[in-house]
Formats: C-alpha cells, structure tokens, sequence
C-alpha cells in the first residue's frame, strides 16, 4: 500500500492500454471443440457482431469461447467476460453478469449487490459510462451469456 496513487490520467491510460491490449489479442477467442450453451450478441448501433460458446458440466462453466467482430469495447469486453467467467457456476455468472451491467448502467439501487463484488480488470470498461452509446458495446457480451445461460442446450443442438 505505499505505493503513490496514479492519477486518474494514469489510471485512464492504464485501462486503455488493458482494453486495446484485450481488443488486439482477445482471450478465448474461437470456438470450444465442445459447447453445451451458445447464443449471438448483436449490437447494431455500432455494428457489433458476436457468438458466445459455453461448456457447462455440472452447473460449471468448464470452457468458454467466442467468434465475432466489432469495436476495441465490445471486443475487449467479451475477452475479459471470458477470462472472468470461466470456472464459476451458473448462477454465480448470471449474479456477476446482473451486477457488471448495473454498475456500466449506473443503477443506483444495485449498489449494494455490486459491493460484495470484485470486478476486476473488468473496472477497465467503466469509463464507457461517459459514454451512453458505448454501454451497448461494453455490455453485449454480457447479454450473449445471459441468454446463453439461459438457453436449453438442447434446443442448438438442432442448429
Ligand atoms: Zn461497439
């Protein structure tokens, strides 16, 4: 803790070398050779396309990938959904997932749920709050594993 406080310029310069960094090299990208869950992230305001794979065992996500193109947010955003969310149960995602959205969303009355929460390096992506139009961006990965968590594995199986 002795450290000297970075500035808030440095801590702006950090998170945008952490989202370019995530965005040039995204982590998990391509498909899983096994997904149970799958669902599509579209987010047309900006042009964002992406597909989100998951290998559930067990209520546990046991592997993650995804495909897609898009803005450095949305990008960096799905690679660091995946670096974060790999391991957790279910629900623990879904709680996670709920929290991360507020939070970029400002809703107030989440507060005290996201207080028990680490977000991480995901605090990177916090500055698109600024930034109305970018919040879809940073949030769409989120709603792919929602909906991808919320699909019946075996409704894509057909696919
Ligand atoms: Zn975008």
């Amino acid at each position: 803790m002795s450290a000297p406080a970075a500035s808030v310029d440095e801590l702006r310069d950090l998170y945008r070398e952490l989202i370019l960094d995530h965005a040039r090299s995204p982590r998990h990208f391509g498909r899983p050779g096994n997904y149970t869950h799958c669902a599509e992230g579209i987010n047309p305001l900006c042009g964002d396309k992406l597909r989100l794979y998951l290998l559930l065992d067990d209520e546990e996500i046991r592997d993650i990938g995804f495909e897609g193109a898009g803005c450095a947010i949305s990008m960096a955003s799905a690679s660091l959904l995946a670096d974060t969310v790999g391991g957790m149960s279910k629900a623990a995602a879904l709680d996670y997932s709920a929290a991360f959205n507020a939070r970029l969303a400002g809703d107030a009355t989440a507060q005290a749920t996201q207080s028990a929460i680490d977000f991480g390096k995901l605090r990177a992506l916090e500055g698109v709050r600024e930034f109305p139009s970018r919040v879809k961006c940073a949030t769409l990965a989120w709603h792919a594993l929602r909906a991808a968590l919320n699909t019946d594995p075996h409704a894509i199986t057909t696919e």
